[in-house]
């Protein structure tokens, strides 16, 4: 009698993510991390602020790390993080309600084959692919590749 070890949809479902990880991982761009002052407000910015190290300095000219900025590590946020004076996207991990919200909005706009040739939207897959944690979560991502991954070249 032959015994034969059918993997669960879950199992297939992990595998399929741990792929996807590897894949968006080698495609993703590696912006820098957040740094913010704690000055209280300078030229219409405050501390709640998050900016490129060179948008810190242009606002501050002399400043010092650890003296009037800080930073340097991506922090966990609702949803991407870009820099608030340039824009340049800036590292990010997802919070759970981001990971919710990245996966809604991925499901409603359908990615196209040519997106992942973007390392810019690689990274904001990156970011839910490392961040989903629970099955529903691992289910819906995989459905934001379901066109991709079935679709013919
Ligand atoms: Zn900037």
């Amino acid at each position: 009698m032959k015994l034969i070890h059918w993997m669960s949809r879950y199992e297939i479902e992990k595998v399929l993510l741990s792929r996807l990880q590897r894949f968006l991982t080698k495609h993703e761009t590696y912006p820098e991390p957040p740094y913010w002052f704690w000055e209280g407000e300078l030229d219409g910015y405050s501390e709640g602020d998050s900016f490129c190290e060179a948008c810190i300095k242009t606002i501050m000219p002399d400043a010092k790390y650890g003296d009037n900025y800080t930073g340097g590590s991506a922090y966990e946020s609702d949803g991407s993080c870009v820099c608030d004076k340039c824009s340049e996207l800036l590292q990010y991990t997802l919070t759970d309600y981001g990971v919710n919200s990245e996966l809604e909005h991925f499901l409603e706009n359908p990615l196209e084959k040519s997106d992942l040739e973007n390392t810019f939207t690689c990274y904001a897959l990156a970011r839910m692919a490392y961040g989903v944690s629970n099955k529903s979560q691992i289910r819906d991502f995989i459905r934001i590749f379901r066109f991709v991954l079935t679709k013919k070249p």
